[in-house]
């Protein structure tokens, strides 16, 4: 996951720093859900907190972006002693972050899912969100195999190399967000949720504080540069000392901020989906082909998803495939299609296996066929 953060006050950004950033992962515990003005929300019990002098709200620290980083900030600073008693504004649209997520159990899996690794399956455990996770559909996978379609070799990877029960978890994303979002709905954080996109933000240059009454007014510690001022699509402002960018790729937040970017097209895309087994897939699949890899991993029940990277003229062509066709062409993708098998060699791993001194359990591990599609 990825995320920019934009401090604006330096004292909070070290308490933060300390807080937050010093641990490895930026995710923690969690709080509950206010909802302030012209806001509706069935999620929280607590009511807005945002402090305010004048009619403008302020907070210690905006988040622009509900999305599974800004969810996961926010729940992570309920989770902290330093942190909890912070006053919190999360700006973002996104109706899901209104209301109670409720995901129907037996529900079909969503195409959009993550590998969580150990560490961060620690880290939502430590904010209390792996417990909602674990009631719904998730899948741990203990064994990984990559190979390419030229047959010369395969890596396969054993949890019992590095003494681990798995390598990974699968889950949906809105498992991921909406049990995050939990934890936030739950605890105390002064929390205001903002149902609008971030259009603008301001910051002035830093000046001294005095000369001004005990309790300075919001639009004088904005205009001493103590506050940003971020203006929001419905037409409301909001002030905070720390504004947090967690508003994805294109963060507006990064814009705003002048923060540059370097990037470029790898002129490819991703079919994504779900397909299903006869069988369960414990096994986390990866073949590298001509145009791009094509991964299959488990989800729990008998269903795997699908990430198949390729050129955008192949992705076309594949999309238009009837489902039975497209079915084959998994099949075919994840078996003898575009080249051999990888040899096994008598002792049982691959004819590369030197390369790993036969060390470790998965060196010794056969190449395997995956689990076969049957209905997408
Ligand atoms: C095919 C694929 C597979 C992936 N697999 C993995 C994986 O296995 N493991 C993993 O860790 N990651 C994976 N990722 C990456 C992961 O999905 C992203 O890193 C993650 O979703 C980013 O979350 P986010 O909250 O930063 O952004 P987003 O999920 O994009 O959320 C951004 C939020 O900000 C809001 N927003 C945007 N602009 C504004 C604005 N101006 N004002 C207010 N709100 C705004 C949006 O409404 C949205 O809710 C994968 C990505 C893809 C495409």
């Amino acid at each position: 996951m990825s995320d920019v953060i934009v401090l604006w006050d330096r004292v909070l950004a070290r308490q933060l720093r300390t807080n937050v950033c010093g641990s490895k992962h930026i995710f923690q515990r969690a709080c509950s859900t206010h909802v302030t003005r012209k806001v509706s929300s069935t999620a929280g019990s607590n009511e807005s907190n945002a402090n305010s002098t004048g009619d403008s709200p302020q907070h210690d620290i905006a988040i622009v972006g509900g999305g599974m980083v800004g969810i996961a900030l926010a729940a992570s600073l309920a989770s902290k002693p330093l942190t909890k008693h912070l006053n919190v504004a999360i700006i973002d649209n996104n109706p899901l972050l209104g209301r109670k997520n409720i995901i129907e159990k037996g529900h079909l899996p969503d195409p959009r899912v993550s590998t969580v690794t150990p560490a961060t399956i620690s880290f939502l455990k430590d904010i209390g969100a792996w417990k909602y996770i674990e009631e719904q559909r998730h899948a741990y996978f203990d064994k990984m195999q990559v190979w390419d379609y030229t047959g010369l070799g395969y890596t396969r990877y054993n949890a019992k190399d590095v003494d681990q029960d798995i390598l990974g978890c699968v889950v949906e994303n809105k498992v991921l967000q909406s049990s995050q979002l939990s934890c936030v709905q739950e605890s105390d954080l002064q929390k205001t949720i903002y149902p609008a996109r971030l259009n603008s933000m301001d910051m002035l240059p830093s000046s001294s504080l005095t000369g001004l009454g005990e309790v300075p007014s919001t639009a004088d510690l904005f205009m001493r540069g103590r506050l940003a001022k971020l203006e929001l699509s419905d037409g409301n402002n909001v002030y905070a000392k720390l504004v947090v960018g967690a508003d994805g790729s294109k963060s507006r937040v990064r814009e705003l901020a002048g923060i540059k970017t370097t990037g470029w097209n790898y002129s490819q895309n991703a079919i994504i989906c779900t397909v299903e087994h006869t069988v369960e897939n414990f096994t986390a699949w990866q073949r590298f082909l001509p145009n791009g890899p094509i991964a299959l991993l488990p989800v729990g029940d008998k269903f795997s998803n699908i990430v198949w990277t390729m050129d955008p003229t192949e992705a076309s062509d594949r999309r238009s495939m009837s489902e039975d066709d497209f079915i084959k062409a998994v099949n075919d993708a994840l078996d003898y299609g575009y080249g051999p098998h990888p040899e096994t060699t008598s002792s049982g791993g691959s004819s590369l296996s030197w390369l790993t001194g036969d060390v470790n359990i998965s060196a010794k591990e056969r190449f395997e066929t995956p689990t076969k599609v049957v209905t997408l």
